[in-house]
């Protein structure tokens, strides 16, 4: 499905940025595995490329560091031309009630997760032809709101705002955007949640289970794909019905 196309992929070391990272190799695509600084897992997963039968390129950069960013873009550009598909996955969640979230951890989960994005996007729509595809991973707390996480879901809140407005943008070019809005997903993101706590949780879901990384990997793949040609500027929830609106 994604036969000769170049991905950039944030946050492709663990978690869903990794599932999806196999999943395009297995539909041919070239990926750019960007990460923060887990070297060993991000190897592993470029292990997990080829095992895949594609092959992909280590970019590691802080995301919220425009220059970081430009020199991991220039890098995969200068390998492979273009980018044809990118998905802004990399985030951090830490679990606190506001009257626990200062000033300078706010800021730091803003840039992590939100501004990120915008470095990002600015750098890599340059580098995109017609028939690119952006796809942003939100959240389902940018929808609900959270008491343990203001900071984090006022970003997958604002995620969205930047997700419509280049779908507005950049549809002229027929370069699609959306975004996934996951539910509760089992991946190192909730390693502050006990297995009591998971299956709780699982109870909670309509389909009775945790989300699996590979559940985010399939729509990514989905919306980066032609299948999903005439859709833009659309979030879809993948939540096992945990929030249906
Ligand atoms: P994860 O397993 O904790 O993986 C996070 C990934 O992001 C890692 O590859 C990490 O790199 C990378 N990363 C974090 N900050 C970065 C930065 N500043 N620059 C570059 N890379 C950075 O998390 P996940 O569950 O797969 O989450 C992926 C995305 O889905 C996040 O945006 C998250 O908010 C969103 N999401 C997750 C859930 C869930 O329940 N899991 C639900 C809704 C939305 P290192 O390995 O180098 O640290």
């Amino acid at each position: 499905m994604l036969n000769e196309k170049i991905a950039l992929i944030t946050g492709a070391s663990r978690g869903i940025g990794r599932a999806t990272a196999i999943k395009f190799a297995e539909n041919g695509a070239f990926i750019g595995i960007n990460y923060l600084s887990n070297d060993d897992a991000a190897k592993q997963t470029l292990k997990l490329v080829k095992k895949a039968g594609s092959d992909g390129i280590l970019l590691k950069a802080d995301v919220s560091k425009p220059k970081e960013v430009e020199l991991i873009v220039k890098e995969l550009v200068n390998k492979k031309n273009q980018v044809d598909i990118l998905i802004n996955n990399a985030g951090i969640y830490l679990r606190h009630s506001f009257d626990k979230l200062d000033f300078i951890t706010w800021n730091k989960i803003i840039n992590n997760n939100l501004t990120s994005c915008y470095n990002v996007c600015k750098i890599v729509i340059s580098h995109m032809k017609q028939n690119s595809k952006i796809v942003f991973i939100s959240s389902q707390l940018a929808f609900r709101g959270s008491t343990h996480g203001a900071d984090y879901a006022t970003t997958k809140a604002g995620i969205l705002g930047l997700m419509r407005s280049l779908a507005l943008e950049l549809g002229e070019k027929k370069i699609n955007v959306n975004a996934i809005a996951p539910g509760v997903i089992d991946t190192d993101l909730l390693s502050n949640y006990s297995n009591e706590m998971k299956s709780k949780r699982a109870k909670e879901v309509p389909l009775k289970r945790l989300g699996t990384a590979d559940d985010i990997a399939n729509t990514c793949l989905f919306l980066s794909s032609n299948m999903s040609n005439y859709i833009t500027g659309e979030t879809i929830n993948v939540n096992g019905g945990l929030y249906i609106h």
